[in-house]
């Protein structure tokens, strides 16, 4: 069976977590602040932040920007429950925006009609490793003055127009889980530009501790602290992120280039002046495609090919967060239906993607 993603251990991430279980400092110590230098290098901002989980980075990154209870946040229904679920985790409710069709990310064109007088930021996704339309989004905020908050869980490395993932949005957010582009086993990472936001999520991380005055507390925090044993893993990782991503940059390609030309199948729609850097790789097999996209999910099932649906249901029809929803959605609705996505991870085998490239071509 080829699998749809497989973490990468490798011998460095193995002797770096030695080393850290040898040093006898396992938590918030050297490995962690390492681990911070290389994202604030990587996003070129000023600020990072390590967290235990992506989670954990969207609940802090909506405490450091203010967020209270009953304000909205203006998200996309098509991702990941943690993006909408940290929202209500803050006490604040998620307003849902209809997808674009082509990039699967929020429309921008569809966000001034969802902001009300409540309105207070904006969570971007960029999906499948795809960044948001910032100008136009970063625009929009600017002119109704909304906070942007990146949930960069999917796109670490990614670039738009020249900046790179993590210094766009007012606050960005990562997820190092274990199937993410750069993964730590659990583990997430915020990065900003601004001092204020950094200030109250190292706080908010660590019980709401006065960082000079130990026992101390200015407010609610929680323990989303980071171990060094997983940011062993990623520190590891980083060394070779360039590489890992240009391997998943070239499978997307040849898949592209191979795939194309299939009567009913859509193969990822890539912006201008970007770096998509392919979490996942995703398919769209529409009407005119000889089966649908379940019966081929389970075709490639029977030929040693797993494939997910990311993701099936649009979020507003989950019962907590269907208050939501205030305008039809039938981008969202639709690309439910049509999604695939096949394996692109780095590990896979030049015969295993041409494998799957056959196995596709010969339905
Ligand atoms: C993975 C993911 C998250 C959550 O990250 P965890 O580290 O699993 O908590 C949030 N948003 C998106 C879009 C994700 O893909």
């Amino acid at each position: 069976m080829i699998p749809i993603s497989k973490p990468l251990i490798e011998e460095e991430e193995i002797d770096l977590v030695n080393k850290v279980l040898k040093s006898g400092h396992i938590v918030q110590g050297p490995m962690v602040e390492e681990l911070e230098k290389d994202f604030e290098k990587l996003s070129n901002t000023k600020y990072a932040i390590a967290l235990n989980s992506g989670t954990a980075a969207l609940h802090t990154a909506l405490y450091a920007i203010g967020i209270k209870p009953g304000d909205e946040v203006i998200t996309t229904p098509f991702t990941f429950i943690a993006t909408a679920n940290s929202v209500l985790m803050a006490h604040a409710n998620p307003v849902f925006v209809d997808i674009d069709e082509a990039t699967f990310n929020i429309n921008p064109d569809r966000i001034e009609e969802a902001i009300t007088p409540k309105t207070k930021a904006i969570i971007t996704v960029d999906l499948y490793g795809q960044p948001a339309s910032y100008d136009r989004i970063m625009e929009i905020a600017k002119k109704h003055h909304l906070i942007v908050i990146d949930d960069a869980a999917q796109s670490v490395g990614a670039t738009y127009h020249n900046k790179k993932i993590g210094e766009i949005a007012d606050i960005s957010c990562f997820s190092l889980y274990a199937t993410k582009n750069l993964m730590s086993g659990e583990g997430g990472m915020i990065t900003t530009n601004k001092h204020k936001f950094a200030d109250r999520a190292r706080l908010f991380r660590h019980h709401g501790q006065n960082q000079e005055k130990r026992y101390y507390y200015f407010d609610i925090g929680y323990n989303y602290r980071m171990t060094d044993l997983h940011a062993a893993i990623a520190a590891a990782q980083m060394q070779k992120l360039s590489d890992l991503t240009r391997k998943r940059i070239e499978i997307a390609t040849r898949y592209n280039k191979e795939l194309q030309n299939i009567q009913g199948i859509v193969t990822p729609y890539i912006m201008p002046r970007i770096k998509h850097v392919f979490h996942q790789y995703t398919l769209r097999i529409t009407s005119k495609y000889k089966m649908n996209r379940d019966e081929l999910q389970q075709h490639l099932l029977e030929k040693g090919i797993q494939t997910n649906i990311y993701y099936p249901i649009p979020l507003y029809k989950f019962e907590h967060l269907k208050q939501g929803k205030r305008s039809e959605m039938p981008i969202t609705e639709q690309i439910c239906q049509e999604v695939l996505s096949i394996p692109v991870h780095p590990n896979l085998k030049d015969e295993d993607i041409e494998y799957i490239i056959n196995t596709i071509k010969q339905v």
